[in-house]
């Protein structure tokens, strides 16, 4: 596979032309077959069922620089929730509560070292969902920056904001430290927040197998840090699950939900019809499963967590069907959740949930891309889109554990050759 690389790769203004036995553009439409699709290192020029006019193409090129009738191409993934300060494929407690220690720059040194690697297993971009380190924002910066290293598109809410002595210190600053919430906003936006994180609800109590806390935040409070989010051309993500919660933030005019684990059907009709996207992050809570030994959960508990994974499997089919905007989110960072392969988890567990494999691929770049307003173009092969793909052999409409074998990532121009056999430490 590796002696395609040459190939496919494209330095400067190099046109490739690629004719593929399937193309997946990024949307929910079934796969083009035998399609083409012309790229240069700056983004794809063509993508359809013909020939590429001949005014795309080099002087001389008469036919496809490779035919690959057995090979899928699909655009690069995009995470649209992480946490990239945090080691999540870290399973010691201690080591992980030590990680946390660690001054804000070896944090950022250490995030760096995950950048290349998260573009070799064809994540081509996260959304961050915030630290309080300033991790998120230096990478963002990074990313937008002149010498952009090889590195997934970025950006960051910087500091969350939850109510303080609640869920949430690790990653947030309280609301009560600045004078009103708009002010809380508008800190966030000067310190380079290019959206704005809310934790208006606590985390799920496994135990009783329910959010038993009360919110952190009325709806009213909620609207305000959104209105002025939005006032500012930010759009809000909210840390929310439980109805209670629920309610709260879809009154608010949050953008999406996140987790929004015990959301009910009413509630997801309103997502729908108001717009408010859901990244439902199963893999945490299946990682809370996986080593339920470790974290001393006994059979209770892990029966409470599987029929709360179950409901939620139940709720993701529904909104799918209802039209809900369903986005793609690993919670990278979390317990046990690896950056990069986590994703590729989140993904099989939303195609076990009951998604087809093209709706979860939509979830994981179209969609994403439609709803999230990146500052980049990507997450569609199309024309006018940035030149970062995945190609393999192994189509993952047969199954999205295909997106683990061996593939070749088009970044930018550039061609990486992925086998799973890569040592993916410190992810
Ligand atoms: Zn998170």
């Amino acid at each position: 596979m590796n002696t395609l690389a040459p190939i496919l790769r494209s330095t400067g203004q190099r046109r490739v032309w690629l004719r593929v036995g399937a193309l997946i553009d990024g949307g929910s439409t079934p796969p083009l077959r035998n399609a083409h699709v012309v790229y240069t290192s700056g983004g794809i020029l063509f993508a359809g069922a013909d020939s590429p006019p001949r005014s795309l193409l080099d002087s001389g090129q008469k036919e496809p620089d490779c035919d690959l009738p057995d090979y899928t191409l699909l655009p690069g993934l995009i995470d649209a929730h992480t946490h990239l300060f945090l080691e999540g494929g870290e399973l010691d407690a201690e080591k992980r509560a030590a990680y946390l220690e660690q001054t804000p720059q070896r944090l950022l040194d250490l995030a760096g070292q995950r950048l290349e690697k998260l573009v070799r297993l064809g994540i081509i971009a996260c959304r961050d969902a915030g630290d309080k380190d300033g991790v998120g924002l230096a990478l963002s910066k990074q990313c937008a920056g002149e010498h952009r290293p090889l590195m997934p598109y970025i950006d960051s809410p910087g500091a969350a904001i939850h109510r303080r002595g609640r869920y949430g210190g690790f990653i947030a600053e309280p609301l009560e430290d600045c004078p009103t919430p708009r002010q809380c906003v508008e800190m966030r936006v000067q310190a380079g927040a290019y959206r704005i994180k809310l934790i208006p609800t606590g985390i799920i109590n496994f135990k009783k197998g329910l959010v038993a806390a009360e919110p952190q935040m009325t709806a009213e409070e909620i609207g305000e840090l959104a209105a002025a989010a939005k006032s500012l051309g930010r759009q809000t993500l909210a840390h929310a699950s439980g109805d209670t919660g629920i309610e709260r933030v879809i009154a608010g005019g949050v953008d999406s939900i996140e987790h929004g684990f015990f959301v009910r059907d009413d509630q997801l009709a309103k997502m729908r019809d108001r717009q408010i996207a859901w990244t439902p992050t199963f893999v945490p809570v299946q990682k809370q499963v996986d080593h339920a030994g470790r974290m001393g959960w006994g059979a209770d508990v892990v029966g409470n967590i599987k029929k709360i994974l179950d409901r939620h499997a139940e709720s993701l089919v529904k909104a799918h069907a209802m039209g809900v905007r369903v986005i793609a989110g690993s919670d990278a960072g979390s317990y046990g959740v690896a950056h990069g392969i986590g994703f590729l988890d989140e993904l099989e567990l939303m195609e076990r949930a009951g998604l087809s494999a093209l709706a979860v691929i939509h979830a994981a770049t179209g969609a994403s891309a439609e709803r999230l307003a990146f500052r980049e173009k990507f997450g569609w092969v199309k024309p006018g889109f940035l030149s970062r793909f995945i190609l393999t052999r192994h189509s993952p409409l047969d199954g999205i554990a295909n997106l683990r074998k061996p593939r070749l990532i088009i970044f930018d121009g550039e061609v990486f050759a992925t086998n799973g056999s890569e040592g993916f430490t410190g992810l």
